[in-house]
């Protein structure tokens, strides 16, 4: 793979008109691996010129043979899988033999379910005198994170190939090369040209030029909420569709009668994994006061296990953080824990012992954590977990919802139908009980400031389509 300093636009490698480059650096050695073109307008213009040209002949072909598209790229991502779990461990710091698992293999499932989608897009309803028929929006940028980055692009492509968009993408800074295979694979599955159109850069000039954009119909966003609101802003003027899978702190409620260290393993590895950089991190733990002392010892013990360590060595858990800027933001945030009063349990500031390069955190685990403080109530993005005690089951409700965010939750009971009643009361767009699985085919979205519309399932097709009515007569 030699095109990184290109960009994949109209169906060829071209190079960027800019000669601005940026590097991609391994966070387990902070060495650069290669690096990628800073693109300009120029780019951006073209990239959408391409997309928009290549637009009427996708939009009219006919879903199942979109699907059969779908179908060949997935085919060759199962064929380059390892080639891909390792390129992402490098750019991001995952350790390898949990990217294959997470990083690829699960979106590439979740892949294969918009080739059976795409089939139902040719089926048209009637409704009284009315035939509905479904569309594709149009032009869609697709702007995704570096924390899972084939699985936010694939979240976004899929459904996009499916409904009969076409599309510009434009991966993160820090973690881009994934795309860059994925790219390569739809011109070896033939895609035609103008269909999947590549361009990398930086938010503030390539993102923010592709929101303005007259020419894009939709923003597909998945980043911070900080970020999803300036997006937002930008798009308006044009009124753009725009579809977003923002920030998160989600809480695990543990019931008074829930196998406590089951419950506490699980929600301790679970912030671990990725090194905390996950949107649905479980950063919140709410404990019943009963039980808050046995709960912090037991943490504190699954803490000193979590292996830090090279993201090549099989043992490893938890690799570094992704940048610099990433491990520094977690440090503050720890030192702030400190600040505030929170009792540190596990972890705290600093590299853990015998690790010399690398942007690593230790594992970080606070106890008797208000739900006023700031490492509470803001997205740490990093391997930090607060622990919190509640009254009674009202009360665990009443703090995980009080949160500007709604992206996931999770509950660990005793009883399904206990579980299930505190699942509906949280204000989430997910709720996992007893660890509950991440599912392919259902919808992934957030509430409040988590997002809005959906992505994964069925229902991520709604976002990527317009409906048209058209009336007969009586
Ligand atoms: P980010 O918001 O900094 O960047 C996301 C993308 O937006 C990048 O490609 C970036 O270059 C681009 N961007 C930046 N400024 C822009 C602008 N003004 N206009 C257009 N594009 C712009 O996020 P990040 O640091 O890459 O990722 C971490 C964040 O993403 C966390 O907040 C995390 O919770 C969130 N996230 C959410 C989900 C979800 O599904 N809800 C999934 C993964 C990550």
């Amino acid at each position: 793979m030699t095109h990184y300093k290109q960009l994949y636009i109209a169906g060829r490698w071209v190079d960027s008109a800019s000669t601005a480059e940026y590097p991609v650096i391994n966070p387990a050695t902070e060495q650069p691996i290669t690096s990628v073109a800073e693109c300009n307008l120029d780019d951006v213009n073209l990239a959408v010129a391409a997309a928009k040209t290549a637009l009427p002949a996708w939009a009219t072909t006919p879903g199942r043979e979109r699907a059969r598209y779908i179908s060949a790229i997935a085919e060759r991502l199962k064929q380059r899988e390892t080639e891909l779990a390792e390129l992402i461990s490098r750019e991001l710091g995952m350790p390898a033999h949990l990217a294959l698992e997470i990083q690829v293999r699960g979106p590439i499932a979740g892949l294969e379910s918009y080739i059976q989608y795409a089939h139902q897009l040719d089926e048209t309803e009637q409704i009284g005198n009315s035939l509905i028929v479904t569309e594709p929006v149009g032009v869609c940028a697709l702007i995704s994170p570096w924390n899972y980055p084939l699985h936010q692009l694939i979240g976004k492509v899929g459904p996009a190939l499916a409904a009969g968009c076409t599309m510009v993408v434009k991966p993160s800074v820090e973690a881009p090369l994934s795309a860059y295979l994925l790219a390569q694979i739809c011109a070896d599955a033939g895609l035609p040209a103008g269909v999947f159109n590549l361009i990398s850069g930086s938010g503030h000039l390539v993102g923010e030029a592709l929101c303005t954009h007259h020419d894009v119909d939709m923003i597909s966003f998945t980043g911070s909420t900080q970020t999803g609101i300036k997006v937002a802003q930008s798009a308006a003027n044009s009124v753009k569709r725009v579809c977003q899978e923002l920030g998160g702190k989600s809480p695990l409620i543990i019931t008074p009668e829930a196998d406590l260290e089951a419950a506490v393993q699980y929600g301790v590895e679970d912030i671990m994994i990725n090194s905390g950089q996950t949107c649905t991190a479980l950063s919140r733990m709410l404990v019943p006061s009963s039980r808050y002392e046995e709960a912090v010892s037991h943490a504190r013990q699954v803490a000193e296990q979590i292996k830090v360590g090279s993201p090549q060595e099989a043992a490893s858990f938890m690799g570094p953080l992704v940048s610099r800027q990433q491990q520094q933001v977690v440090q503050r945030y720890i030192q702030q824990g400190i600040n505030e009063g929170a009792r540190l349990i596990a972890g705290g500031l600093g590299k853990p012992a015998g690790i010399e390069a690398g942007y690593y955190v230790k594992p970080t685990i606070f106890a008797d954590v208000h739900p006023n403080m700031t490492i509470a109530r803001e997205e740490i993005f990093g391997p930090v977990l607060c622990m919190i005690p509640y009254q009674d089951l009202d009360d665990a409700v009443r703090i995980a919802n009080d949160s500007v965010f709604g992206l996931s939750a999770a509950v660990w009971a005793d009883s399904e139908q206990q579980a299930l009643e505190v699942a509906r009361r949280l204000q989430s767009g997910q709720v996992f009980i007893n660890g509950g699985a991440f599912n392919y085919q259902a919808p992934f979205g957030g509430y409040k400031q988590s997002g809005n519309g959906r992505e994964w399932g069925l229902d991520s097709l709604r976002e990527f389509t317009e409906t048209k009515a058209i009336q007969l007569p009586r």
